[in-house]
């Protein structure tokens, strides 16, 4: 017998630049040290002379701004798609499991979300608010800091039909080793699967996600409560 219930979905999504409109990390590099170190190192991490752990860690340590002043420019320049609870609640409702899988900072993602009242698993690096220079701590040992694509390819094995949603380089893997995939328009991880002709549909928010994945019926607009919880940090 499968083990997983008739249309149960183990889904797994990155939170920066998918959940949110722009990368929490991206947005902290740059306002701390321009756009020429960030720049760089991306492109390091484009042409493959480093790893996405090494890049992480050298645009980390770029960070010297107090906590508070981050939550702050965060709260501020990073919003949270509106239509993500809703999400969540419809896949809930279909009896799948969303765990949000990223490559960020778990300080900066926990707290938001659960104030939305969005209550998954979330996986992501935790951080070291260091005056020096901000320090990770990576989820595991592997080259990404967080193999999110073992996390995909173990629901898999346990007979679950997996999707991701992502939209950059650290989802390029997991998005890959997923069933079906949903990808930023836009962004890398569309460009990556376009160029390779893997299948993946495009989106803009977690509202076209839900209507493509749970139909009209179980995936309603966010209704006056999820607006409510949703306008408590946006
Ligand atoms: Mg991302």
């Amino acid at each position: 017998m499968h083990p997983a219930q008739p249309g149960a979905l183990a889904i797994f999504v990155d939170y920066d630049g998918t959940i949110t409109n722009v990368d929490t990390f991206d947005l902290l590099v740059r306002s701390s040290a321009g756009d020429g170190p960030w720049d760089a190192i991306e492109a390091d991490i484009a042409n493959g002379t480093c790893t996405l752990r090494r890049a992480l860690e050298r645009q980390a340590a770029l960070i010297h701004m107090p906590p508070e002043e981050a939550f702050a420019l965060v709260e501020r320049e990073a919003h949270i798609d509106p239509s993500f609870l809703a999400f969540v609640d419809a896949a809930k409702a279909a009896g799948s499991e969303v765990t949000v899988v990223s490559s960020g900072l778990r300080q900066m993602i926990e707290p938001r979300l659960h104030r939305l009242g969005v209550q998954v698993p979330i996986v992501a690096n935790d951080v070291t608010f260091d005056p020096a220079g901000w320090r990770l701590s990576f989820v595991d040992e592997s080259d990404n800091g967080h193999d999110k694509a073992a996390r995909v390819r173990a629901a898999h094995k346990a007979g679950k039909p997996t999707v991701y949603i992502g939209d950059g380089i650290s989802d390029f893997e997991a998005a890959l080793a997923a069933d079906t995939r949903f990808a930023k328009k836009g962004r890398a991880l569309e460009r990556h699967c376009n160029e390779r002709g893997i299948a993946c549909t495009s989106f803009t928010t977690f509202d076209e996600v839900g209507r493509a994945m749970f139909g009209a019926t179980l995936f309603s607009r966010p209704g006056p409560s999820s607006l409510d919880r949703a306008s408590v940090s946006q």
